[in-house]
């Protein structure tokens, strides 16, 4: 763990294994309760100090993270692959997004502006000063192990807080590799500390129970963001949830069929559909729906399961026995009530598959409102196709979740493309785009799918308070 400047041991060690292989690759430290509040005590008192150090200074660090993150890329990358299972290529890709958003704050950490309010009253002035909220606790998921720590730690750091991270227990390693690299940035003693265990609801407990910690952010499922989001109520704390989603993938008949389904493929496989934004459900047009599953039946078909050290591998394996549980009960389902398979639908045992947690890319249509696959979130390789008549009738299905973070769109049609910006109650719409995020655009969620922004402009303003300052003179 690494808690005020120092590289330390914990109660013990857990391991960590290669979802592909089941491979033991490392150990973490065994962090706990007293490692969160010592980690905290850390960063209270690096605290006034990194608040005053000014944003050109903070700015400067976060710089130079960001070089030495871009320069040890490939390392990353290899042991993201190693750890959590995407394909190199795609690890590669996590790693420059991430380290997007050490530049991006340390850009955006030289833009929080005040301001000078006109009064009612000739002799009184209005300033209205934004200051760092204080002490940050994180909690991070195993999806994307680089690029979610730095979406929270770039910005804390950049508004001037400090921060504790505790990431997921099985991506321990990718986030002390990270941290490594704040450590080499120059990064002062205590402004970012890192607790790993194998067991997290007691550091949990702390982040969201100790009373300096005035802020959370959390990604991960939307069941452990609503307990800590209760838990932290009681004491007011400022909370970021980044929960799940439910995408829909909307393609109606006046666009490209062909290029509809090739953009569905590309975007439902990355990660193995281990994202929050992977399309969960695919409704298609009636009229055009056969050049359409024409093509994604070939697409989802061309994709290889593999090791993601081997670059012929488009999908990597899921991430553990859990997750394959989950998806093969939404295909049975599905299948039971009457969805069809056109390719998939089993897990992949053969040629060493065996050893990890590979699920066939899977494509059903004919899926209908009564399958759990419909409701639930998949995070799997599995695309479900439902078939509709009327804009009116798509635009009712996608918002007939308690999810909202992404959407996407197909039409050649502007003013439709505009209606569905706009009827969509998602905190993201990509319109002809399967990937509308960057460190520069606000990334989120409405309803179940979490609170506030992160990236973009917004970004910095989960870690900010507004002081007004009012002067008679
Ligand atoms: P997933 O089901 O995708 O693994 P989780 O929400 O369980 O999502 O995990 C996301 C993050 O939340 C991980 O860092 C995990 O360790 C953490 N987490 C899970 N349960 C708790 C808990 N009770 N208290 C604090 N953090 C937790």
């Amino acid at each position: 763990m690494y808690i005020n400047g120092q590289w330390q041991p914990g109660a013990g060690d857990f391991a960590v294994f290669n979802p592909a292989s089941g491979e033991r690759i490392g150990l973490a430290p065994e962090g706990g309760a007293d490692d969160a509040r010592a980690a905290i005590d850390a960063a209270c008192a690096a605290f006034p100090a990194w608040a005053a150090a000014g944003a050109y200074e903070r700015s400067a660090k976060l710089y130079r993270a960001w070089e030495l993150m871009m320069a040890k890329r490939e390392e990353l990358a290899r042991l993201m692959t190693a750890e959590q299972g995407k394909p190199l290529r795609m690890a590669l890709t996590e790693v420059k997004y991430a380290a997007d958003f050490l530049l991006w704050f340390a850009e955006e950490a030289k833009r929080v502006y005040g301001e000078i309010i006109p009064s009612a009253r000739a002799d009184q002035r209005f300033l209205v000063r934004r200051e760092p909220v204080g002490v940050v606790c994180a909690i991070t998921p195993w999806n994307y192990p680089v690029s979610m720590i730095t979406r929270k730690v770039a910005p804390a750091l950049a508004a001037g807080c400090t921060i504790v991270l505790k990431p997921a227990e099985s991506t321990p390693l990718c986030a002390m590799a990270v941290f490594r690299i704040l450590e080499e940035a120059g990064i002062p003693a205590g402004v970012a500390n890192l607790v790993t265990t194998s067991a997290p609801a007691p550091v949990g407990e702390v982040f969201c129970t100790d009373p300096r910690v005035r802020k959370l952010s959390f990604t991960g499922s939307t069941e452990v963001g609503r307990m800590l989001y209760q838990r932290a109520a009681a004491q007011f704390k400022r909370v970021s949830l980044e929960l799940g989603g439910h995408a829909p993938f909307i393609v109606f008949e006046d666009a490209d069929p062909v290029h509809a389904a090739k953009g569905a493929a590309a975007v439902k496989f990355l990660n193995t559909g281990q994202a929050c934004i992977s399309p969960n459900r695919i409704f298609v047009q009636r009229s055009i729906a056969e050049p359409f599953l024409r093509t994604l039946e070939a697409r989802v078909a061309a994709q290889r399961a593999g090791d993601g050290m081997d670059d012929k591998s488009t999908v990597g394996p899921l991430f553990s026995q859990r997750a394959i549980d989950k998806v093969e009960a939404q295909v049975q389902d599905a299948l039971a009530l009457g969805a069809t398979l056109h390719t998939g639908g089993k897990r992949l045992t053969e040629g060493g598959l065996e050893r990890g947690f590979f699920y066939a890319p899977t494509l059903l249509s004919a899926v209908t409102p009564a399958m759990r696959i419909y409701r639930e979130e998949t995070f799997g390789p599995v695309a479900p196709v439902i078939l509709f008549d009327t804009e009116q009738e798509a635009l009712a299905m996608a918002n007939d979740t308690h999810y909202g973070l992404a959407s996407y769109v197909y039409t050649q049609n502007l003013a439709r493309a505009m209606r569905m910006f706009e009827g969509l109650q998602f905190g993201m719409v990509g319109i002809n785009d399967i990937n509308p995020t960057s460190a520069a655009a606000p990334f989120g969620g409405i309803k179940d799918s979490g609170l506030g922004r992160e990236g973009a402009r917004q970004g910095i303003e989960e870690y900010l308070e507004t002081k007004l300052g009012g002067f008679s003179i």
